[in-house]
């Protein structure tokens, strides 16, 4: 979404996913704003929930989507990790040392 900084009067886009976290926030713990941080002169941006609502009607449902997409991605990390670990941090076996019976 895009916002109009209320400190330097720039513009600026606000990411989605931080957004839609904002929304949930706001739903949750019983805020009635939104802090965008404004990326010309770091300040807050306050963004009324009714702006949110309005930018993203359907939030509930892109926030659900977004978790899921989150969930994957790590999902998906973590397989890369593991694979990565596999193929070189494989500690190599120590050579069995036979004792030899003389
Ligand atoms: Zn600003």
């Amino acid at each position: 979404m895009q916002i109009k900084c209320s400190h330097c009067n720039k513009m600026f886009a606000e990411n989605k996913d931080a957004a839609l976290a904002g929304m949930y926030a706001i739903h949750n713990d019983g805020q009635n704003h939104y802090d965008a941080t404004c990326l010309h002169c770091q300040h807050a941006v306050r963004i009324s929930d009714e702006r949110m609502k309005e930018t993203y009607p359907n939030w509930e449902a892109e926030y659900e989507e977004m978790m899921k997409r989150a969930a994957e991605f790590e999902k998906k990390q973590k397989k890369l990790v593991e694979q990565a670990a596999s193929s070189k941090g494989k500690p190599k076996k120590e050579k069995k040392k036979r004792k030899r019976k003389r």
